[in-house]
């Protein structure tokens, strides 16, 4: 399972809310981000209306889930979440949205995997606080308006480009979440063993740190392997070396690629000569859904400067070849 997605754990998620942040002022490493919809919801405090609807988007691991809980707790809001897939019809948007509370933040997780009818009953919610409830059938059929409580809607997506543009636009604010720089994640690192109670040295935050893919999620998730391992080979402190030695064990190499990127990059090079290839041809290669490998491991392959995606697919560069210790083709690779 890729280590990103936690529902591949599901006893690590109780470890993940463990260490979210519980305030903005806490949410450190984005803090353009922070800054931005500080200023939204402070404005909308002043006013004493709820706040506008709010997109997050960036790749999983990177805070959305825990930035929708820090909006509903500095508005002293209850939260409701949901996902795209889970809702199959508009009726069962309908029911949630027409249960909320005023004042309630809706978080709706892979907003862009919603159905086209819960889509087009999502324009009128969040534009006039108001789903038409469709009785009877055929041409007889008549829409009852039905009023809902002014709810704040917090929509997250792996990419703000997959909304259909109208869905898009009638979001007040957009913030794109992006990679974490390693002293960003350093610090949320020494942050969580202190929550957690682990004894973790500098330069084994700062080794960890760098092996986390900017992700958030995956530096909590690293940190916990590294401390199973110093408590069963070792004292239980968290040191550079037994850092070092874990994270080997973990197949996570020096620049924090793990096993679905390095099998990603590996395919490109040793199976498609370096590509171009095709998305589902090279999902399919490393035996895995398509979704995952472009929203996980390609993300971060094309940030290494490893992998570029182009119009006739995806391109492994010089570079790439040679952190597998591979010699490029001499011609043709970019
Ligand atoms: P997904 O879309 O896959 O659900 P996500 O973007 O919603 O991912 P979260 O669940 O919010 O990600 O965060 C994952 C983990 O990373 C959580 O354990 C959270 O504590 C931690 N985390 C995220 N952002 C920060 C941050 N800025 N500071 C400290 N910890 C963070």
């Amino acid at each position: 399972p890729s280590p990103v997605d936690p529902h591949a754990f599901p006893d690590e998620q109780a470890a993940e809310s463990a260490l979210r942040p519980g305030s903005l002022a806490e949410f450190r490493g984005q803090p353009r981000v922070a800054d931005q919809l500080g200023l939204v919801l402070d404005a909308s405090k002043h006013r004493g209306t709820v706040p506008d609807h709010v997109l997050l988007s960036g790749p999983p691991g990177l805070g959305k889930t825990t930035l929708a809980m820090i909006i509903a707790s500095e508005m002293g809001a209850p939260i409701r979440i949901s996902s795209g897939p889970a809702i199959q019809h508009a009726g069962d948007l309908a029911a949630i949205l027409s249960g909320l509370v005023e004042g309630e933040v809706f978080f709706l997780d892979e907003i862009h995997r919603m159905s086209r009818p819960a889509e087009e009953l999502l324009y009128l919610a969040m534009e006039d606080f108001r789903v038409d409830v469709i009785v009877g059938k055929g041409p007889g059929a008549t829409a009852i308006p039905l009023e809902i409580p002014p709810f704040t809607l917090v929509g997250a997506t792996t990419r703000a480009g997959l909304l259909p543009g109208p869905l898009r636009d009638r979001f007040g604010f957009t913030a794109q979440l992006d990679f974490y720089e390693t002293p960003a994640i350093e610090h949320i690192l020494v942050r969580s063993a202190g929550v957690l109670g682990i004894q973790l040295r500098p330069e084994a935050a700062a080794e960890i740190a760098r092996r986390s893919r900017g992700t958030p999620r995956i530096a909590n998730r690293l940190l916990r392997r590294v401390r199973d391992y110093a408590q069963v080979k070792a004292d239980g402190r968290v040191t550079e070396p037994i850092a070092r030695a874990a994270l080997e064990l973990y197949e996570v190499d020096e620049l924090g690629l793990d096993r679905l990127d390095r099998g990603v990059l590996e395919a490109v090079c040793k199976r498609f000569g370096g590509g171009p290839v095709g998305l589902s041809t090279l999902a399919i290669s490393v035996g895995e859904e398509a979704e995952t490998v472009e929203e996980v491991a390609e993300p971060f392959l094309v940030r290494q400067g490893f992998l570029m995606r182009t119009q006739r697919g995806r391109v492994a560069t010089e570079a790439g070849w040679r952190h597998l210790g591979l010699t490029p083709p001499t011609s043709g690779a970019p």
